[in-house]
């Protein structure tokens, strides 16, 4: 069996754990449509993208239930900017500052509930950002995606947690699958690209080839499968992670079905986010099954260079404060209604943010002795501050072993 990773440079960000691509079997492996931005901003950082939000703003947790994800530990809004501001003021130079809006307690849970959403993305896509938003998808008329549509959206994702009984169950809410699946229907309808976005924990990792079968089924291009990233000392979503050799097995999983898929003629895009041990992982693997491919793996995964918390990716909350990423929410390095984005994520007086930027430098245990560090960057930091308090221990989500990373 051929496997391979392909990433491209535009989609360095933390959340480009692994892509394994179908198509990539083939002797020329096509563009990836899925892409970070071009941006005008001369700092050369991607606009946010993180669960429950637009691309280019982050908002509040999904309102149809709680997500496995860091956007539910996030706090109750002071105050906040525009929708747009959020694009003027990172990205775009120049930009006067906008007054605060009155907090709006329950549309930011989810972007369509936006009533200025269709407003941002015109602003974004006229500007040359590429807009993509990530939604439980239940609002998503057929009206709705054609405007989304027509302002040139690039992409939707749509959070599903398995088929009908275990996403409703999860979500809370009976009927929150069929509404998704409907709205998933209404995109791929107007000519929108839509994909899958499945958080991976203990309560439903079992459904990830059921997943794979909604893809079939549906005709769904694409698939993103996220690790849990917990943060904050003793952060609840650290019960729902998996255990190691289990998140091993279900990457293992995810890349036997890809290969299935690609067997059978079905080109989708599947990803695994938020682990940057999958990146070694799918090498090792390559490397018994295929090593010419494998080195070409490897090669892109240097070029990738793992997590880039704080580097590449920025996250600018509803309140204009700005984080290293969208699950380090406890560490605000500015705030972009005071300050200039440049200004804050260039702060040489900012040493931890400095330390952030050069994090390969600072890790420690076994990440600071991993064959692999060039290409994981060590992973998620929020991750090993989580479990151990040290923000530069190593990450308790690599389920490579020792023999693995060269340690032993
Ligand atoms: S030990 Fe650390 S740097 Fe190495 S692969 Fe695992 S998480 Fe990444």
């Amino acid at each position: 069996m051929r496997t391979v990773s392909r990433i491209r440079k535009s989609e360095r960000s933390p959340r480009r754990g692994c892509l394994i691509h179908p198509s990539s079997f083939l002797p020329q492996a096509p563009h990836l449509p899925f892409s970070f931005h071009a941006q005008p901003d001369p700092l050369n950082t991607v606009p946010l993208f993180c669960p429950c939000s637009s691309v280019l703003v982050r908002v509040r947790p999904c309102l149809i239930a709680p997500p496995p994800c860091g956007s539910s530990r996030l706090r109750t809004p002071r105050s906040r900017l525009s929708f747009s501001s959020f694009i003027l003021h990172p990205f775009i130079p120049h930009t006067p500052n906008p007054k605060p809006q009155t907090p709006d307690p329950h549309y930011d849970r989810e972007p369509l509930l936006r009533p200025d959403l269709l407003e941002l993305i015109r602003h974004a896509t006229s500007t040359g950002l590429r807009a993509v938003i990530s939604t439980n998808g239940t609002l998503i008329s057929p009206d709705k995606a054609r405007e989304l549509k027509d302002l040139n959206l690039s992409y939707v994702g749509v959070s599903l947690d398995g088929t009908e009984p275990v996403n409703d169950k999860f979500r809370g809410i009976p009927g929150a699958y069929a509404r998704a699946m409907a709205g998933i229907r209404a995109c791929r309808q107007a000519g929108l690209k839509v994909g899958l976005r499945f958080t991976i924990n203990r309560r439903n990792v079992g459904e990830i080839p059921a997943i794979f079968k909604i893809l079939i089924e549906e005709d769904i291009p694409r698939a993103c499968f996220y690790h849990l990233v917990y943060a904050g000392r003793g952060s609840a979503l650290i019960e729902e992670a998996l255990e190691l050799p289990r998140a091993r097995q279900a990457v293992e999983q995810i890349i036997d079905l890809t290969a299935d898929l690609h067997r059978r003629g079905m080109p989708k895009e599947i990803l695994t986010v938020d682990n940057h041990c999958d990146g070694p992982f799918l090498y090792l693997r390559l490397l018994r099954e295929d090593p010419a491919r494998a080195a070409q793996v490897l090669e892109l995964l240097q070029y990738n260079g793992g997590n880039s918390s704080g580097v590449g990716i920025a996250c600018v909350s509803w309140d204009g404060a700005v984080h290293p990423d969208q699950f380090w929410r406890h560490l605000t390095l500015g705030n972009v209604r005071e300050r200039k984005f440049g200004d804050i994520w260039t702060d040489k007086d900012n040493a931890l943010l400095m330390m952030i930027k050069e994090k390969k430098r600072h890790v420690t245990g076994r990440c600071a002795r991993c064959k692999w560090l060039d290409i994981c960057a060590g992973n998620f930091r929020v991750r090993a501050e989580a479990v151990t308090g040290d923000l530069w221990a190593s990450d308790p989500a690599c389920y490579l072993t020792d023999e693995e990373i060269g340690i032993l």
